[in-house]
This record gives structure tokens, C-alpha cells and sequence, in this order.
């Protein structure tokens, strides 16, 4: 099915749960199995080149889920304008079918809660047997073979290189590296390793010796393979200094990034003999540009970044990017994601009695929160909890954060939204037998979050909560005040001077005001109190405004909550 953006967005068919935007070229088999599934509706309209970013936001705003590859850029541009649509946008979730996000606006859609995943796993063979390829190869003169050839010479003096009992330096020992190892060592090749990420001495059965540092392998290696990501620590790690500590003569194969080995150090490099040769599918600057000292250099071969470039590979990553879409999308789990650190939807209902009590209690400390937030402090007792952590933390953020902020905020974009507000977040596991299974959430107020009008105490917002055996939510404490509590539907909390008369103050202003208690909880500490009020309906403004200026009223605020089933 094709639209155009001049086109109304047609209305969901009704049996399809889920439309899905095929936003680029994609593999057939990829959109064959995604026109299977019984809940989906296929959109596939891959954005034409003339088109602006703003044109085509009411295609992606209609969709629920969204499937690029590497033609099309989504934008920061793009998604705001989807999000402008009339009823906003409706996309939950973009998968890059492939490895990297690059032509992806990470920011722009964790901003907007939008997850974003890719299929890095599925072209994992492609890439490793490409890696082989490279390095083969180079060892055999295949480059400047071929070239020879094409050019009408017959030269047989292009001695080439046994890999057999020869040791291959793999750095970086993650699927790609560990991939490449094991064909390796089915040539009868020796590996070294290292992977700050892997404390054993040995990998593969033994097969593999590990180092833990990149300069301590470097003298051990015949040829090096990089299979790491682009990033401060491994930018230039091959570079003028580190290629001295190698074996004169290393080969070296670079089909992880372009810049994990410096690309002006090479040329010299094999000048000095140092090098004899470098084969490189990956470049600082893709393309390459045409006058790169990396091109026509007899012992440089190269590829324009062909890694996962293989019929199953393209295959694999589609079909892996619709799975993982749908997945998510229907609740069954997340892979594969790059903006939603820890969170997971498939928990066990105590896990997930823990992730609704999260949201329960942030909404309750919330509105107390009158002076900012300086950091976040989530603290998950029980071992149980361990796994639902990173999705506990992300709702109670959401929770605490959303009454106060304009920008729409969900699990996805609520870690984003408190890191740009300076909001520091910590998650504490802990399993102490003593405390018993339960959740803490503390807030603490900036630096002069409290003064003379305020309540000392008022900087730190503490409350507590537990899910006993019938999976129903409690807060057990708030603030010191100790309770046993659901916290659901319309609640009024009041912080008041303990001395006598205080509920009857409150109870006559709701009779008066015609709302009635349908619950209320007392907790006293020091001199003050605190009454928890569940009232049926919301609670008047009129009646809280007054009852905020009677005497020993300290703070009154209210929240709704979402009635327990
Ligand atoms: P991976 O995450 O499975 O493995 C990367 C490994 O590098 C991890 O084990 C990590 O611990 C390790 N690492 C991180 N910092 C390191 C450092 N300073 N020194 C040594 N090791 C370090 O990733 P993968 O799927 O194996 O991909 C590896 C690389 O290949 C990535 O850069 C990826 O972008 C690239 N790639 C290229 C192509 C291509 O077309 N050429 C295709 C796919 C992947």
C-alpha cells in the first residue's frame, strides 16, 4: 500500500492492531513476513528524495511503528513535525534494520519517547566472513592479483602469506570478533584477544588468550583484526605510537569503524615495513574521497563498507528489525534498543506489581515537590526486583517528573528529560532479609530548596511502598510517617501541626464542601502530622484554597491515581 503526503492518511482497517512504515527499500522477505502477521497493516513508502522532512510527517505520524534502513534520515525536523499533526503522532517505535542508529536522531526521538532499536545481531556472519575475507586476501596478494591482471600482466611474484600457524590479534571480542576467532582457529590460526569488557585469561574453550591491555598484545600478533565501536577509548588505537610495539610485517583488518586505526599513521606505516599491509572496509569519511592516500596503494586493499553487505545478511536484518518491532509494539519485550537503558515489558506480575506501585507513589510525593529536584534516588530490595529495575526507575521518573514538566514524558524520553535538566539518578539494588521486598523513592531538593517558610524536613521527599501477596500496591511510609495504604483514585495529603482540633477542622470543610472521606489515614511524627484522605470524586479548589489558611494547615496537596483493580 502506497501513500503520497498530499493523500489523506487512511483510517486503521479495523481487525489491524498496528500500522507499520516501511520507510526505505527493504528486503522482500522482510516485507512478506510483516504483510503475514494478522495484526499489522503494511505501509511500505519509501521517502522520496525530493520530499521534505515536513511533507512526509503525516505518514509517520499515522504509524504506530516505523522501519528504516540506511536510505532515509529521520530527523529531528521530521519528528517534530509528525509530533504537529492534528492528534499528534502515534509513533511508538523506529528499528534501523542493521547495525548503528546513525541516520537516526537518537535525541530527537528519545525526547519524543519514541524507541529506537536496530538489528545489529542479524548481520553478524556477513561482517565476520567479511573481516575473513579482507584478511585472506591481503594475505595472498588478491588486490594487487586481480589488478595485474585486469591490466593484461601475468605476475607470479606475488608471494603471499600461509595463515596456518600464524596469530591473529582480535581486538574487540564481541559477536563480530568472537565470530571471526572461531573461523580463524578452523585455519589453523592462533588468537589473541582483548576486550576491556572480558576479565577471563582464556575465550573459545580455552582457544583464545586474553589480554587485558591493547599495547601487551600488540608484540603477539601476525595480523590484527578491530572489531570494536568508534569511541573515545578506541579512536586511533592503532595509531604512530602503538603500530612500534607490533611485529614487523602485521597485516591489519579494519571492518569495525572508520578511525579505530588513525588513517595517516598507515601509509607510513608500510613505508617503514612496519606494516605489510592493510586491507579496510571502513573509512573516516565515507565515501573515501577519490584523491585518499588509502586508494591505489598496492599493499592497501579496500572495500566501500560491503561488512554486511550479503543477500542473507540484508534478509536477516530485515526480518530481525520487523520481529524486534513487533515484539515490543506488542508488549512481549524489548531488543535491540538503544535509547531505553534497562527497560524490559516482560516482567512477572510481582515485578509488575512493583512497576505500578512506582508510578503510584511518585505520582503520590509528587505534588510535593514544590522547590525542584536536584537528584533521584530508586532503592529496589528483594532479588525479584532486580530485573524490573531499569523499568521501576524509568516510572518513577515519569511519575515524579511529569506534573512538572510541559514536554509530553514517557518511559523512553524520562531519563533523557531528567540528564538535560541536571537531574542526577541512582538505582540501588539491594537484598536485605530484614527490610523484606520493597520499594523506596527519595527525592532531594536542591541546594536551598528550603527556607524560613519552609520545613526543614521538606528538602528530602521519602516514601515507601510494598506489594504484598495479593499484588495490590501499599505505601508504607511517606516522608517518616508510617502507614499501611493503597494508594488509588483521589487522594488528598495534608501536612499539619498535631495538637487537637485538626480533623475536625478537616472533616467540617468537607462537609461544608459537600465531599465526602471515603478513607483516611493519620500518621504522626515529631509535631506535625500527616492525613492521607481518599475522598469519592475530586476534591473542590475552593475547599482546598481554605482549607490551606487555617491555622496548623502546613502543606495540602492533591493528585488523582488510577483506581486498583
Ligand atoms: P559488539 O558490541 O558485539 O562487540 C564490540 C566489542 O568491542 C565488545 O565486546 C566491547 O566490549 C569491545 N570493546 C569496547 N571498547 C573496546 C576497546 N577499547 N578495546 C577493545 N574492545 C573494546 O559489536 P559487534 O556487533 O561485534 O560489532 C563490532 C563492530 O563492527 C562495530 O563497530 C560495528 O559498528 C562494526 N560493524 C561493521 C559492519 C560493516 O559493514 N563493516 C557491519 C556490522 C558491524
Amino acid at each position: 500500500m502506497t501513500a503520497t503526503p498530499t493523500q489523506p492518511v487512511p483510517a486503521r482497517t479495523a481487525t489491524k492492531t498496528f500500522r507499520l512504515l516501511v520507510a526505505d527499500d527493504f528486503a522482500q522477505e522482510g516485507l512478506d513476513f510483516i504483510k503475514n502477521q494478522p495484526d499489522v497493516e503494511l505501509v511500505h513508502r519509501p521517502k522520496g528524495k525530493e520530499e521534505t522532512d515536513e511533507q512526509f510527517a503525516a505518514i509517520v505520524a499515522a504509524a504506530d511503528g516505523m522501519i528504516v534502513r540506511s536510505g532515509i534520515k529521520v530527523t529531528a525536523k521530521m519528528l517534530d513535525a509528525a509530533a504537529k499533526q492534528p492528534g499528534g503522532s502515534k509513533l511508538r517505535v523506529i528499528a534501523r534494520a542493521g547495525v548503528g542508529v546513525d541516520n537516526i536522531d537518537l535525541n530527537a526521538a528519545t525526547a519524543q519517547g519514541i524507541l529506537v532499536m536496530n538489528s545489529a545481531d542479524a548481520s553478524t556472519i556477513s561482517t565476520a566472513e567479511h573481516a575473513f575475507t579482507l584478511m585472506m586476501a591481503l594475505a595472498r596478494n588478491i588486490g594487487p592479483a586481480y589488478k595485474g591482471m585486469c591490466e593484461g600482466k601475468f605476475d607470479r611474484k606475488l608471494i603471499g602469506r600461509q595463515l596456518h600457524g600464524k596469530t591473529l590479534g582480535v581486538i574487540g571480542f564481541g559477536r563480530i570478533g568472537r565470530t571471526v576467532a572461531e573461523r580463524a582457529l578452523a585455519f589453523g590460526m592462533n588468537i589473541v584477544g582483548y576486550d576491556p569488557m572480558i576479565n577471563v585469561p582464556t575465550m573459545l574453550d580455552g582457544k583464545a588468550r586474553m589480554f587485558t591491555d591493547f599495547t601487551a598484545l600488540l608484540p603477539h600478533a601476525d595480523i590484527l583484526t578491530f572489531h570494536v565501536p568508534l569511541n573515545d577509548q578506541t579512536r586511533g588505537m592503532l595509531n604512530a605510537e602503538t603500530f612500534k610495539l607490533c611485529r614487523d610485517g602485521v597485516l591489519v583488518v579494519n571492518a569495525a569503524r572508520g578511525g579505530v586505526i588513525d588513517e595517516d599513521s598507515i601509509v607510513p606505516a608500510i613505508e617503514s615495513k612496519k606494516c605489510g599491509g592493510a586491507a579496510l572496509d571502513v573509512f573516516v569519511k565515507e565515501p573515501l574521497p577519490e584523491d585518499s592516500k588509502l586508494r591505489n596503494h598496492p599493499k592497501i586493499l579496500t572495500t566501500p563498507h560491503l561488512g554486511a553487505s550479503t543477500k542473507e545478511g540484508q534478509e536477516a536484518v530485515s526480518l530481525a528489525a520487523a520481529e524486534q518491532l513487533l515484539i515490543y509494539l506488542r508488549g512481549e519485550g524489548i531488543i535491540g534498543a538503544v535509547n531505553a537503558g534497562g527497560m524490559r515489558v516482560d516482567l512477572d506480575p510481582l515485578q509488575n506489581a512493583y512497576v505500578d506501585l512506582a508510578q503510584r507513589m511518585a505520582e503520590l510525593v509528587s505534588p510535593m515537590i514544590t522547590r525542584g529536584i536536584a537528584s533521584i534516588t530508586v532503592e529496589l530490595n528483594g532479588s525479584q526486583l532486580a530485573a524490573a529495575a531499569g523499568t521501576i526507575e524509568r516510572t518513577a521518573l515519569v511519575g515524579l517528573l511529569k506534573r512538572h514538566m510541559d514536554v509530553p514524558i514517557n518511559v523512553i524520553s524520562a531519563s533523557h528529560v531528567a540528564a538535560q535538566r541536571g537531574i542526577a539518578l541512582r538505582t540501588a539494588k539491594t537484598d536485605d532479609d530484614t527490610l523484606g521486598t520493597r520499594l523506596t523513592i527519595t527525592v532531594q531538593g536542591p541546594a536551598g530548596s528550603t527556607d524560613d517558610n519552609t520545613l526543614p524536613g521538606d528538602e528530602v521527599r521519602r516514601i515507601v511502598g510494598r506489594v504484598y501477596n495479593d499484588l495490590r500496591p501499599r505505601v508504607v511510609e511517606i516522608n517518616g510517617y508510617h502507614m499501611d495504604m493503597i494508594p488509588a483514585g483521589s487522594m488528598v495529603l495534608i501536612q499539619n501541626e498535631d495538637r487537637p482540633g485538626m480533623i475536625g477542622i478537616v472533616g467540617t470543610e468537607f462537609g461544608e464542601a459537600k465531599a465526602n472521606i471515603a478513607d483516611m489515614t493519620i500518621s504522626r511524627r515529631g509535631h506535625t502530622a500527616l492525613m492521607l484522605l481518599k475522598i469519592d470524586g475530586d476534591a473542590p479548589e475552593a475547599l482546598i484554597n481554605r482549607l490551606q489558611h487555617r491555622p496548623g494547615m502546613l502543606k495540602i496537596a492533591t493528585v488523582r491515581l488510577p483506581e486498583v483493580k
